[in-house]
């Protein structure tokens, strides 16, 4: 026999799957959001199967029975650490539609549809943040490529340097640097780091008391670069930082960056989505001088992994670099290649989720739901405050509490509890460092966390707090 699965024998195994899927979405009270697993059962379990084939009757009892209560359920309302998202129900049907007509659109002519779709999509999400037009848009998988492409760009847009034709190895070209704040996310360093510039090559700015990029401390590491003999190349600004969600200034930034001809990225990967909601629009006020932004739909815009836009006002830069094409896939003069501006050439259908989860939501209806998250979290805030066992270490900006237990030992202290919340198993939060000390994190993003889950992550986190070491 050869050939794929029959098609009744698909259809059935679907239709299961389809039931089975909203057991596990509608009802996930009793599972645990922490899997109570020790490193290297998974592994060990499915690690040396036999290789000849086997009924999908059997691998699903498998999934069921080794994989699903290893994973860490993201799509569980429970869910309340990092940032979290949602596999939302448009978005599901969109995937199972993109993986049954398996497209590849790296270019016009391999997918019209596709490439189009992506315009239209990244378009429609441009409209309902306020973005101003024209701005290209491509999407990839993550923010961190997204940052990786833009400062790519801001490489050339350092035009005199020739790096495209000539590299950085063994020529005379004065170390260059990219500016973020302390609070930035890691991908700047990756970024950085991948284009050549060395680590060395960003300049993390001091922040204020809530930790924002200082715009002095910006202007002052500037200046005394170039003094040194040091070429700035871009900043990369943060609206809704990954520990504590602050806002950088991004208008002051941007004014900078006009005075000095720099690149100006503005990583919105999880706060850009509160735009949606009128009254949080300034969150992105600035955002229109930038040359180039990233926000993530896969974080607070009920879009599975992967889906991450790119927005720029320079597309031609990253032409510039990634248009790269050999004659099999040159197209006519006309045509639209988005595999031309990044280093991916095979472009799945991530559109389509996107465009699904935005038609089907609308603008009032994601505002509404990220409304409601916003309320949460500064409802769960308000708790903290209140209580006399913790204290809140940042201001509640979108969705994420940030706070820790006090006490003697606070580090210690809020690790143990932080493993107590997780042994419990019914809700996820996270951890992270706020000036040195150690805190705790909660963040809503999941489409179907209610008061009742920060009640509950609530009650664990006072309960861990009171037990004895
Ligand atoms: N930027 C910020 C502010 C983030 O919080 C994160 C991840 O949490 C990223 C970038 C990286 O996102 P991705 O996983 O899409 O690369």
């Amino acid at each position: 026999m050869i050939g794929d699965m029959p098609a009744d024998e698909f259809r059935a195994h679907a239709r299961a799957l389809v039931d089975r899927i909203v057991e596990l979405l509608e009802n996930p009270g009793t599972r645990r959001v922490v899997p109570a697993i020790r490193p290297g059962d998974v592994e060990r379990q499915l690690r040396d199967l036999p290789l000849n084939a086997t009924a999908m009757s059997e691998l699903l009892e498998e999934f069921e029975r080794v994989v699903l209560p290893a994973l860490t359920q993201w799509n569980h309302p429970g869910f309340l650490g990092y940032f979290p998202n949602t596999g939302s129900y448009p978005a599901i049907l969109a995937e199972l539609l993109a993986t049954a007509l398996n497209v590849n659109a790296m270019s016009w002519e391999s997918s019209p549809g596709g490439t189009e779709l992506e315009r239209a999509a990244t378009d429609h999400l441009r409209r309902m943040l306020g973005l101003p037009e024209p701005l290209f848009a491509e999407i990839t998988d993550t923010a961190s490529t997204g940052t990786l492409y833009a400062l790519a760009a801001a490489r050339e847009f350092a035009e005199d340097l020739g790096i495209r034709e000539l590299g950085l190895a063994g020529r005379d070209i004065p170390p260059l640097r990219v500016y973020c704040s302390e609070e930035a996310h890691s991908s700047v360093d990756k970024a950085v780091a991948t284009l050549g510039l060395g680590y060395s090559g960003v300049h993390r700015v001091a922040t204020d008391d809530q930790f924002r990029m200082r715009v002095d401390a910006l202007r002052a590491a500037i200046a005394a670069d170039r003094e040194a003999g040091v070429r700035p190349l871009a900043v990369v600004a943060t609206v809704g930082t990954t520990s504590t969600t602050a806002i950088d200034p991004v208008r002051e930034i941007a004014e900078i960056c006009g005075a000095e001809r720099l690149w100006l990225h503005v990583d919105t990967a999880y706060g850009g989505a509160a735009a949606v909601i009128p009254e949080m629009r300034w969150v992105l006020d600035g955002c229109e001088l930038a040359d180039s932004l990233v926000v993530n739909p896969h974080k607070w815009l009920f879009v599975p992994m992967d889906c991450s836009v790119l927005y720029t006002r320079r597309p031609e830069k990253l032409a510039s670099i990634f248009a790269f094409t050999p004659a099999i896939l040159r197209g006519g003069p006309e045509s639209m290649d988005l595999m031309d501006y990044g280093v991916a050439l095979g472009r799945r259908l991530r559109s389509l989720k996107l465009w699904f989860v935005l038609r089907y939501f609308g603008a009032e209806g994601i505002a509404d739901r990220l409304r409601e998250h916003i309320r949460l979290a500064k409802l769960f805030a308000s708790w903290v405050e209140k209580s006399r066992g913790f204290e809140l270490l940042a201001p509640v900006n979108f969705s994420t509490a940030v706070f820790r237990a006090v006490g003697a030992d606070s580090d210690q202290l809020n690790a143990r509890i932080l493993q107590r919340v997780h042994t419990a198993g019914s809700v996820f939060i996270s951890h992270t460092d706020v000036g040195g000390r150690y805190a705790l994190r909660v963040a809503v993003g999941n489409i179907r966390t209610t008061e009742e889950h920060l009640i509950q992550a609530w009650s664990l986190l006072r309960a861990g707090a009171e037990s004895q070491p």
